[in-house]
Formats: C-alpha cells, structure tokens, sequence
C-alpha cells in the first residue's frame, strides 16, 4: 500500500478499477501521512478527515456500481486556499478571510469533485497570492520537503510541498505570474498554467484578473494532462472564461518529438541565471536533441520589461479586486471603531499583511489621476509589445524552453526583506502571464544541495497538448519526476 504515495495517477486510476485499493483507503493513507509530517510542513491549512471520508465513501460507491466514474475517480488531490471550497474554510492565505466559509465552490472544485476526485483539504499559500516564497502566509511559512530550511516557492507553496512530500498525489494552484510554475520548480514537480481563458476563475478568489488561472501540478505531465482535461472548459460564470469544446490534453502525449523545433531566448540565456541552473537546463536541452528536436535561437526583446510592467498592472488590478474586503459582508471585521469610515480602514489594516497593503498602495497609485497615462498605460502597451515578441518567435519554433526560475529554492528570509529581488524570482514565468501563453515546469536536473531545478516550457496560445508530449516524452527517458526527497520516504 505505501508504494502508492509515489504512482502516477493513471496507477491509481487502475488499482482503484481493481479494486486492490478503496477510495477510503486511499484518502485514509494520505491523511494519516498529513497527521504525522503536516506539522513539520506547514503545507496545509485545514483538513477535515470526515467530510474527505464522506467523499471517498461516495466515490467507492460510483466504483462499485461502475458506471458514471471517471479515470480520476477515487482519487484525493487537495486544492490552494484560493479555491472557494463549499462548507470548507477559504482563507486565501489571509487574516481578512480567516473565519469564511465558503457557501459555495469554486469551478474548478465542481468540475473535479464531477469526476469523483476526493479533497484532502487546503493548501497553504502567499496572502492573497501575492508571493514567491510563502513567506507572506498568515498561517506561517511552508517548508521545502526537499530541505526544510528552505522555502517551496510561491505563492502555490503548499500546492508544491504537499505533494513534494507525497501527502497529496496532486493539488490545484494558480499562476498570475509564476505562481505554479516556480513552486513547481523548487519543489521537483510538473505545473502548467493554461492559456488565459482555459480554465474558468470562478470561485478562485482574485488577485490580478487579466492575468489569473488556475492550472493543475502534480508529477508528471502524465498526470497533469488528466487533471487539465477535467479542469478546463467553459463557463458561462466567468465572463473571460472561452468558449471552446472539451479537450482530452493528453491525446498526443506519445507523439515522437522528431522535428520539433525548440526557441532558445537569448535574454532567457543571459548573466541572470545561477551556473546550476544553466548546467540542469543546459543537459535538458541534451536530451531533447537526442529525442529528435532541434533548437534554434530566437529574441523577445521586450522580456526585460515584462517585470517592472508586471508590478504595474497586478497591483493595479489588485488594488481594484481587493476593494471589496471592507469589513461589511464577509471577512474580517475590526472590534473596536468610532463610525463607519473607520470601521473600513481599520478592518483593512488589521486584516491586511504588508505585502498586500504594498500592492494596494502601488496599485492606488498608478492608476490615480495624473499618473494613469505614466504608469498603467505605458504598462499596458509594453504588455503588448511582450505578446508581440511571442508572435514573432513563434514563427521560428515550437515551443520556447529556458529556466523556470534563476535559482534553486532559497533560504528563509534571504529575500522577504527586499521586495525587488523577490519579485525578480519570476524573471522567466511574467513575461508569458502578461502574453497569455501556457507555460509548464518540469523537473530537469538536481541543482546545489541536491536542490531541484525546474526547466520551463512555453507554448504557442492553446497549445497545451504539444507542451504536455514535450514534457512527457522526455519524463520516458528521464527519473527526475519520480524522486522523492529523503525526509518523507
Ligand atoms: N510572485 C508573483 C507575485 O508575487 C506571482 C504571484 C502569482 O503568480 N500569484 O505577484
């Protein structure tokens, strides 16, 4: 039974189809794991053993009868706090959202609980996704399985941590600006943000809205495809949701790669990355030739400007969104004020950690009157000129590879006191939030200190599938996604 904390979903998939293992056994294994390594972690934020059993009894039952289950039934995944999660509690991370309990569930919960998938609970994360390392957290810091000493990424670092140390076989998360994918990297794990659009944000409580989605990490791209095509789809809820048919994204997952055609970014390639990094991408890119590809040199020139125009437009939208945290309908209510102005202000200090009220006061900011056209509007043609730079290299190749992050995971507090270089930890992943893109990370080497290193993957709009057979083909020759870091064996 222990040997299923490291299978692959489709493993599960087929030992709950034999009935060699229960749901409730299954949720049972992960649970206890969570009891017993949880704490050391941090990686979670609530569980509630009897509603996971509940819902592990109900997916035994559709088993049993055969019909109605998918190949995801049975299966426990635990989502970011950021999901509206009903009759669970939905902190986002957050002293404001401490208390709430969500009346309803997000889409991405509905669609994965329609496929019979069993919730462990709630993953930790940055306050209101705002993070690369966790560390902005009201609930505390997460801690890297791989070295506790270190941080898992963020702002999905509970996502990566809980199945880094195998308490989870997979969890949702959320990439505004790199939030799946460099967790993923510091973790040794494989995310994909979807093409803005792919997946509906309804119920994912909002961060920056125009550049949000909610993508699925586990680790494989195997298992990423069949949590993807149970994700993704319509929905009438979010106006910027897409209307596109269902997809099954793991339809091409064994195509060969002979002749693919892989964009190498100059400015991904330059000073800014650490030597093992570039050594564990560099040896990725090895074993892509002898898969077949091939690789060429291409230039988005405007990437250096996807980070200062980045913290332009998400705080902008931040600023907006959060708004309606005022004390007055949910959330964190102030006890002590004079009238109702105060009743606000006082409610959203207190409630507020000072990373969010950093956004909110930047935001506020560039978006007041007089300096609209210098700073929001000026940011928003770069975005565009960001998006064309893509257009343009993507008529030489397939798909873009490079780094997912400059660095392996980092030590605690080695960047919390200095918020330019935190937000330089998403260097490589902005510039594809503000394009729209997919982008994916997966495990490609072991950096210092045996740290993972993640290598990105970036596709043309929509092009998920194609990203997903990259990726896996090269998991086929390739153990990086199956190790497991030694303190949770
Ligand atoms: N680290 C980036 C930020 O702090 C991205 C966060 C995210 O993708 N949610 O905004």
């Amino acid at each position: 039974m222990s040997e299923l904390i490291n299978s692959s979903l489709r493993d599960l998939s087929r030992a709950l189809a034999a009935k060699r293992v229960s749901a409730v056994e299954l949720a049972t294994l992960f649970l206890d794991r969570i009891e017993k390594l949880n704490p050391a972690l941090n990686a979670f934020i609530t569980t509630d053993r009897e509603k996971t059993l509940a819902q592990a009894q109900s997916a035994d039952a559709t088993l049993k009868i055969g019909t109605g289950a998918t190949a995801l039934t049975g299966i426990p995944l635990a989502h970011k706090d950021i999901f509206c999660t009903r009759g669970w509690r939905t902190s986002c991370g957050s002293k404001m959202l401490e208390n709430f309990v969500s009346p309803y569930d997000a889409h991405v919960v509905e669609k994965l609980a329609a496929a019979g998938m069993v919730t462990l609970g709630k993953l930790n994360m940055d306050e209101f996704a705002m993070g690369s390392s966790n560390e902005t957290s009201h609930f505390g810091p997460v801690r890297n399985p791989w070295d506790v000493s270190r941080v898992p990424g963020g702002s999905s670092g509970g996502s990566a941590a809980a199945i880094a140390a195998r308490l989870s076989p997979a969890a949702t998360g959320t990439d505004t600006g790199g939030s799946i994918r460099q967790p993923a990297a510091l973790c040794g794990l494989t995310g994909l943000k979807p093409t803005y659009g792919v997946v509906s944000r309804y119920g994912m409580i909002a961060f920056a809205s125009s550049l949000d989605q909610a993508g699925p990490m586990a680790k494989s791209a195997e298992d990423c495809a069949l949590l993807l095509s149970a994700m993704a789809g319509f929905d009438a809820r979010d106006s910027t949701s897409l209307e596109r048919a269902g997809e099954d994204y793991g339809r091409d997952l064994e195509k060969p790669l002979t002749g693919l055609r892989i964009g190498l970014p100059r400015e991904f390639f330059d000073a800014g990355m650490d030597a093992d990094v570039r050594a564990a991408v560099e040896a990725a890119l090895a074993e892509y030739r002898k898969l077949g590809a091939t690789t060429v040199d291409v230039e988005l020139p405007n990437s250096g400007l996807s980070v200062p125009a980045y913290y332009v437009i998400a705080p902008a939208e931040a600023s907006s969104n959060l708004s309606r945290f005022d004390g007055v309908r949910y959330g964190y209510r102030a006890p002590q004020y004079d009238d109702l102005a105060e009743m606000y202000s006082r409610s959203r200090a207190q409630g507020f950690g000072a990373e969010v009220k950093r956004r909110i006061l930047i935001g506020t900011y560039v978006l007041s009157h007089g300096y609209y056209d210098a700073y929001y509007l000026k940011a928003q043609k770069i975005r565009r000129l960001i998006a064309a730079d893509f257009v343009a290299a993507f008529r030489e190749c397939d798909v873009i590879m490079g780094p997912t992050s400059p660095s392996v995971a980092f030590a605690f507090g080695a960047k919390s006191a200095d918020p330019v270089q935190m937000y330089l930890s998403d260097i490589y992943t902005i510039s594809t939030n503000l394009a729209g893109l997919p982008g994916m990370s997966l495990p490609c080497g072991s950096g210092s200190n045996s740290m993972p290193v993640g290598l990105q993957i970036i596709g043309n709009w929509f092009d998920e599938a194609r990203m997903l057979n990259v990726a896996h083909k090269y998991q086929q020759v390739t153990d990086w996604h199956t190790r497991m870091p030694e303190g949770v064996k």
